[in-house]
């Protein structure tokens, strides 16, 4: 039997408390299951370390980790660092040379959370978020510093190629678990370069995958959807800023940034994945030892997904519904009174009881 190589970074703030909780269930799983090996290896590539070094990672960083099977990352943020930094010197090239072209980011309603919405329909869906070009690129600058007429112009980046393999990335996802739509978010009717290529694009795939429907929704009205009607969306697929902003929100809606876990996906498999909890390094609760592990320890389960084994991926989510459920090992940000390690023994205990 091969033992999974990941390469654990568990970044700053309450990046490293949230992911030793995440390590402590998949070692509970390895104690339990006899069919299944894990190793880890920490990195400690943070804020600190740039602090002592003047970088963030060493320049043979990305050789360290290509090898591995996947990357669980914690969260980087720090008031002492830029975050120029944080994101482009270490998150940004991780996900662009390992290919991670795809953000994963599951949109689903456990039971048990309250969510802002009356409605108290199930929301189950995936939002694809295109990771690698888009509105985030570095393209552009600025002009006439020190004079009235100061400009910034930051270009977008949509290529027929990025936007053809998220697209096939998601109506392959919607055709492997059944689902019937596919919703991309644009909005071609006012930024008609970049987003009449990206439905142009879309379209075309879809056409490929004639039983799967294809909606087509202006970001502003879907974002309204979202709240109007969460229960409608079963793949969404959005450029990397829409994306962004449509997860939070998605986020918001089923319980927040506690329980929002993410995968950038290198589909090819060519490069190691990376899994983290879409929150960041919560410097206002950071030490205080009541950060949600959560989103954390969810995005181990869909790491595991990603690595073949989707029976211990569904255990943990099962597990983390049943003690969402109890209501009795909740942190603050779920109404509780636990702590992080609490809230990670309480899912590594129920784990085993299900595998
Ligand atoms: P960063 O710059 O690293 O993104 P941030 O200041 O944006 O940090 P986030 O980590 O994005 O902070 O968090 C935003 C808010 O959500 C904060 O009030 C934080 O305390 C809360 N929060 C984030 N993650 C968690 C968590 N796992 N458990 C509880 N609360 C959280
Ligand atoms: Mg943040």
């Amino acid at each position: 039997m091969r033992a999974y190589k990941i390469a654990v970074l568990p970044g700053d703030g309450i990046g490293p408390d949230v992911t030793k909780e995440a390590v402590k269930v998949l070692e509970a799983l390895k104690k339990q299951d006899p069919t299944f090996d894990i190793a880890f290896e920490q990195f400690e590539w943070g804020s600190e370390y740039y602090l002592a070094n003047g970088h963030i990672m060493p320049e043979d960083g990305l050789d360290q980790l290509k090898n591995f099977d996947a990357i669980l990352f914690g969260a980087v943020g720090d008031k002492r660092v830029p975050d120029e930094i944080t994101i482009w010197e270490l998150i940004m090239p991780i996900r662009k040379n390992f290919q991670q072209y795809v953000n994963m980011r599951p949109i689903k309603r456990l039971a048990g959370i309250e969510s802002p919405l009356k409605n108290e329909q199930p929301i189950d869906f995936m939002v694809f978020r295109e990771n690698a070009e888009g509105e985030y690129s570095n393209i552009g600058g600025r002009l006439y510093q020190q004079h009235s007429q100061e400009m910034a112009i930051q270009n977008t980046v949509i290529t027929k190629q990025g936007v053809e393999r998220i697209a096939k990335y998601a109506f392959e996802y919607a055709q492997k678990n059944n689902k019937s739509k596919v919703t991309s978010a644009t909005k071609s009717n006012a930024i008609i370069h970049s987003m009449k290529l990206w439905d142009e694009v879309v379209e075309l795939v879809a056409k490929d995958y004639g039983d799967i429907e294809l909606e087509s929704n202006f970001i502003d009205a879907l974002a309204a959807y979202f709240v109007l009607r969460p229960e409608s969306f079963e793949v969404v697929i959005a450029s990397n800023l829409f994306g962004d902003i449509l997860t939070d929100l998605g986020a918001a809606l089923v319980g927040g940034l506690g329980v929002s876990p993410s995968g950038n996906i290198n589909p090819e498999g060519n490069f190691p994945s990376m899994f983290e909890a879409i929150h960041g390094s919560a410097p206002d609760i950071a030490g205080k030892g009541i950060a949600n592990p959560i989103a954390q320890i969810w995005s181990a389960a869909l790491m595991l997904n990603h690595l073949g084994r989707e029976d211990l991926s569904t255990a943990i989510v099962e597990a983390i519904e049943q003690v969402i459920q109890d209501g009795k090992v909740l942190t603050p940000d779920l109404g509780g009174t636990s702590t992080t390690q609490e809230v990670g023994s309480a899912i590594a205990e129920k784990v085993l009881m299900l595998v």
